[in-house]
């Protein structure tokens, strides 16, 4: 290691920032946020800085640097564009004792400063030890991608129970098995979802009862169309803390490989016409799971409100007093049209979509035909394969142009996704001479058309081959 991570208590302390730019501007804000007094010496000064000095949350001293400014101060910053000067204040503090920055000159620094993270009372600092500070930022995004904004909240109330917890548990193993439980289980996941009072009853009873509350939690969770990276962060979080993972077929393996690898895995299928667990018991399976004490996710492809029947499963959840969340996923319609290079919407050709459902039942469709088969709209069906026929006839029989441009696309957003390009006349035909392959997605309108200009997906995969 080249330098030591520590952090600096400079709450009440003087500070002293030489340079009155932009640059300097960001280091007296850093300084301000850790509380402490900041003077800014400077010839003369940017707007931001003169405003934070006249509401008086910094001293301004218009001048030039002089030796004597150093003194007293437990901290100097440099931030001016000249380098004879920089060199002055770095070998000043320097020989005074006094950390010293300079900004850009890892040389003249006595300490530097890194990138953070700032999850208030938590904080991250990722230094490359000024070799890579463009690096050290892009592992920080990357970290403020993970880390949910709500763990300083969750750091706030572990803080304000820590005294209580020492008191109850003497030894040091029980009060992190403890803190362990707290921070993976029901309790943070309430702070994370913005339910703080709930979060506070429960960590108190959690503490006073000998008996830790028996009830668990389930996540119904959106998996999003195949392609993993189109998961969310809390779709994520969420897979990756449950004991118990419910998944169907739609769920693809790229997002299976990121659940948690210890969870119990069970599958309850929903093969198209062949549920391998009907829907009923599945309501009742999370129940079940959740009394048990244990976090089930229900991981479903899409968004489980849309043509997810998510809405049946935390039905009987919520008749039965079990904690659930719901987590939006990005639905077929979306993943498939914007990876075919189709957007839903465009100004020119349509004014609005309509999601349908194409599911066959008796041999029929009940749907109001004569309000899909009109101009300026996309209509995207779902679960439309099999009855991709009976669909192009209605559509046709209720005005809409036979020549109308058709998509089909398979197994969207995945390793395997294909587009078929059609018109609503030969959709029938295309279906039945093409080995195609569940899950496929119909999408009909002019939209399509606009796939042979923004077709990205297919070119990005043929440049890199
Ligand atoms: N809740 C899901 C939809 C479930 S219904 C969602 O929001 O996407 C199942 C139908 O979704 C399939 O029959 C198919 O029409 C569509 N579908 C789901 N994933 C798909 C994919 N990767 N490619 C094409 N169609 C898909």
């Amino acid at each position: 290691m080249d330098y030591l991570p520590i952090f600096f208590k400079i709450k009440n302390q003087s500070c002293l920032v030489i340079g009155g730019g932009e640059i300097a501007f960001r280091k007296i804000n850093l300084l301000l946020k850790a509380e402490a007094k900041v003077t800014c010496v400077a010839t003369n000064c940017c707007a931001n800085i003169e405003e934070i000095a006249k509401k008086n949350k910094i001293t301004y001293i218009n001048k030039e640097f002089d030796s004597r400014d150093i003194n007293n101060q437990r901290l100097i910053i440099s931030a001016t564009d000249n380098s004879l000067l920089n060199k002055e204040i770095s070998k000043l503090a320097n020989a005074a004792n006094i950390p010293v920055n300079v900004v850009d000159s890892p040389e003249l620094c006595s300490f530097i400063m890194p990138s953070i993270v700032d999850r208030h009372p938590i904080v991250i600092a990722i230094s490359s030890a000024g070799k890579a500070p463009v690096l050290a930022r892009l592992i920080r995004s990357k970290l403020e991608g993970t880390i949910p904004h709500a763990y300083g909240k969750l750091a706030e109330l572990a803080g304000a129970f820590r005294g209580k917890v020492k008191e109850k548990f003497d030894n040091i193993e029980d009060r992190r098995h403890f803190w362990e439980k707290v921070f993976s289980g029901v309790i943070a996941e309430k702070v994370f979802s913005g339910k703080l009072n709930e979060a506070r009853l429960d960590l108190e009873s959690q503490l006073t009862d000998s008996e830790p509350t028996k009830l668990g939690e389930v996540y119904l969770v959106g998996g999003g169309p195949g392609d993993p990276d189109l998961l969310t962060f809390k779709a994520l979080r969420l897979m990756q803390q449950a004991d118990v993972v419910l998944y169907d077929r739609l769920v693809s393996d790229g997002v299976m490989e990121l659940v948690r690898r210890d969870a119990e895995l069970i599958y309850v299928g929903k093969e198209r016409d062949n549920h391998s667990v009907p829907q009923g018991n599945i309501n009742q399976l999370l129940v079940n799971l959740a009394n048990q004490g244990k976090r089930v996710c229900r991981l479903k492809g899409g968004d489980p409100f849309i043509f997810g029947r998510g809405g049946e499963e935390i039905e009987t959840l919520s008749e039965n007093g079990i904690p659930f969340q719901v987590v939006p996923g990005i639905t077929a319609a979306s993943g498939c049209s914007t990876y075919s290079g189709i957007p839903l919407t465009h100004r020119d050709y349509s004014q609005s979509c309509r999601f349908v459902t194409g599911h066959l039942k008796d041999g029929t469709m009940n749907l109001p035909w004569n309000e899909l088969a009109v101009e300026q709209q996309t209509i995207v069906f779902y679960m439309a394969l099999k009855g991709a026929q009976y669909l192009s006839k209605n559509l046709i029989l209720n005005g809409m142009r036979s020549d109308m441009p058709v998509a089909l696309v398979e197994k969207g957003t995945t390793p395997d996704h294909r587009v078929h390009t059609t018109t609503l006349a030969e959709l029938p035909q295309l279906v039945a001479s093409s080995d195609i392959h569940a899950p496929t997605l119909i999408i009909i309108g002019e939209v399509v058309k606009l796939r042979e200009k923004l077709n990205w997906y297919d070119n990005q995969i043929k440049l890199s081959d």
